[in-house]
C-alpha cells in the first residue's frame, strides 16, 4: 500500500474511494496481473505504446476490478485506451448479445476518433465496434440491433432507443467520454434518458473529463455506485 502510494505521487495519480486496486507499472502486467490476451497486448506494441499513461495506470486496474470510475486527465492524456482496454479484456470476445458497451462522446467528430482509435485497439479481433450512424438510426427498426461497442453523441442515441427501439437493456458498460463537454453543450437531458435507457441493474458505469467543475463532481455522486475517483495532476487546469 505504501508502495501503491509512492508510486502515485510519482506520476501525479490522485485517488479517492474503497479498496483501491494498485496502479499498472507496465503493459505486461495487464496479463500478469489481469489474463489480457496476447493479441491487444501485440496491438498496443505495434501502436507503439510503450508504458501506460498515468490514467491508464490507475483507471483501467479500477474498471477491470468492476469498479466504476470518475476520472479527470488532461486532454491528450491517453483517457480512450483507459476505458477501451478494460472494456475489451472485460467483454472477453465478440457476441451476439445485444449491445454490450456503450461509450457516450459530445460531437460526432469526437465519437468518429473514438470509434477509429477502438477498432485500432481490437485489431485482429473478432468484435463489432460501430458507430451510430445517420444511416443506421435511420433505420425503421433498430430492436435487434446488436454490437459489442456502440459509440454515439447523445443526440442520436437518445433517438435510437426513443423512436428506434434500441434496445439498452443489456449494457454492461457505460462510458461518458468528455463529460465536461456533454455539459457545456447542454446534453444533460439526453444523458439523462440513456443512463436510465441502460437498465441492467449490474451496469458498471464510467465518467471521463478533462476537467472537474462542480457539476461533474455532482453529476458523478448522482448516477455511480461506489466510484473511484482518478484525478491525474491538479483538478482544474
Ligand atoms: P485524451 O482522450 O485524454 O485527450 P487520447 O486517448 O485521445 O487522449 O490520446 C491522445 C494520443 O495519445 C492519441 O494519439 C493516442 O493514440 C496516444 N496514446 C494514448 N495512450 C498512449 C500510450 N500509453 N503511449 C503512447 N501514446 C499513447
Ligand atoms: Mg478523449
Amino acid at each position: 500500500l505504501e508502495r501503491d502510494a509512492l508510486f502515485r505521487k510519482k506520476h501525479n495519480i490522485h485517488v479517492s474511494g474503497n479498496n483501491i486496486p494498485s496502479p499498472l507499472t507496465d503493459f505486461v502486467e495487464l496479463s500478469s496481473r489481469y489474463g489480457c490476451s496476447a493479441k491487444l497486448l501485440r496491438n498496443l506494441a505495434e501502436l507503439g505504446f510503450k508504458e501506460p499513461t498515468p490514467i491508464q495506470r490507475q483507471a483501467i486496474p479500477v474498471m477491470l476490478s468492476g469498479r466504476e470510475c470518475f476520472a479527470c486527465a488532461p486532454t491528450g492524456s491517453g483517457k480512450t485506451l483507459a476505458f477501451v482496454c478494460p472494456i475489451l479484456m472485460k467483454l472477453k470476445d465478440a457476441s451476439k448479445d445485444g449491445i454490450r458497451a456503450v461509450i457516450v462522446c459530445p460531437t460526432r467528430e469526437l465519437a468518429n476518433q473514438t470509434t477509429r482509435e477502438c477498432k485500432k485497439f481490437a485489431e485482429g479481433s473478432k468484435f463489432r465496434i460501430k458507430l451510430l450512424s445517420k444511416q443506421l438510426v435511420q433505420r425503421a427498426d433498430l430492436s435487434q440491433f446488436s454490437c459489442d461497442i456502440l459509440i454515439s453523441t447523445p443526440l442520436r442515441l437518445k433517438l435510437a432507443v426513443h423512436k428506434k427501439k434500441m434496445d439498452l437493456s443489456r449494457v454492461a458498460y457505460l462510458v461518458l467520454d468528455e463529460s465536461d463537454k456533454l455539459f457545456e453543450l447542454g446534453l444533460l437531458k439526453q444523458i439523462d434518458s440513456i443512463v436510465k435507457a441502460c437498465s441492467n441493474p449490474s451496469i458498471v458505469r464510467s465518467l471521463f473529463s478533462a476537467t472537474l467543475p462542480d457539476f461533474i463532481e455532482e453529476l458523478a455522486r448522482t448516477i455511480m455506485h461506489d466510484a473511484v475517483r482518478v484525478i491525474i495532476g491538479r483538478k482544474n487546469t
